[in-house]
């Protein structure tokens, strides 16, 4: 579909919008990457704008957030919709996918939050670096370690909202991991220990497939640093394997 392309003087915003004028030319190009994404026809088929998904999304309940809203900004073309979504709302899906399994067309919105993430970090939406701002201590973490969030990153400080269950976190965490049986457990600083090899493997990965040029948009100095924890790896893996060599040769 592509009836907004016949509208004869397209409004380029919202006039009641906070956001700076877009424009039209750059709505365009924003829905074209996402309707062009691989999986896109794979995640919206109609709708029926039954409210299912927003019925049953945990963020729905939480947020000023609605599934419903999103796929029908979509199906419609809402350009000017599309564009204001991506600045906050599309941040507030959990990634549950509760609505794929529940929507009557098959559609999911979850999935289509994700291609809307995607393609809002390549055009350097400003929404991404504020909302990626507070994620960047566990993005390292994730890029260094392999792991999502070590034991020694969940402190009292760190989550008030626990209420009184925060107690829990005082409890003797080193001697309580060293009960587990996998030796590869028996730290907090990280969940477990990623071996060398995968490490590197999951850089070239990651250099592949864009990931870390998108981190280069959104946190420079987050991928300065990252970029040096790698070149350190993949130096220790060089001279894993040259010590290796030698020992064989011998
Ligand atoms: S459940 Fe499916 S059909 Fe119903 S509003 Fe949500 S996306 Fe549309
Ligand atoms: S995947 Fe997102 S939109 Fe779907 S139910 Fe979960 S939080 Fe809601």
């Amino acid at each position: 579909m592509t009836a907004h392309a016949k509208l004869p003087n397209p409004p380029i915003s919202d006039p009641v919008s906070d956001l700076p004028v877009v424009p039209y030319e750059k709505l365009e190009e924003i829905f074209e990457d996402i309707r062009k994404h691989p999986v896109y026809d794979h995640e919206i088929h109609g709708c029926l704008n039954c409210g299912i998904c927003t019925a049953t999304c945990p963020s729905a309940q939480y947020y000023d957030y609605s599934p419903r809203e999103i796929v029908q900004l979509l199906w419609t073309e809402n350009l000017e919709g599309i564009y204001d979504a991506m600045q906050e709302k599309i941040w507030a899906c959990a990634q549950c996918y509760t609505c794929a399994a529940r929507c009557p067309f098959e559609n999911s919105p979850g999935g289509l939050v994700m291609i809307m993430r995607e393609v809002a970090i390549k055009h350097e939406l400003p929404s991404v670096k504020e909302v990626l701002r507070p994620f960047s201590r566990v993005l390292l973490k994730v890029v260094s370690t392999g792991n999502q969030l070590a034991p020694n990153m969940i402190t009292k400080e760190a989550f008030p909202d626990w209420g009184p269950n925060v107690a829990k976190v005082d409890a003797p965490l080193m001697l309580l991991r060293k009960a587990i049986p996998m030796p590869t457990m028996h730290t907090l600083d990280t969940a477990w220990e990623v071996n060398l090899k995968t490490s590197v493997e999951l850089y070239t990965i990651w250099e592949a497939t864009g990931v870390l040029k998108q981190l280069e948009s959104v946190d420079e100095n987050l991928f300065d640093v990252v970029s040096d924890v790698m070149e350190e790896k993949r130096d220790e893996w060089e001279e894993w394997l040259e010590d290796n060599e030698d020992e064989d040769d011998d």
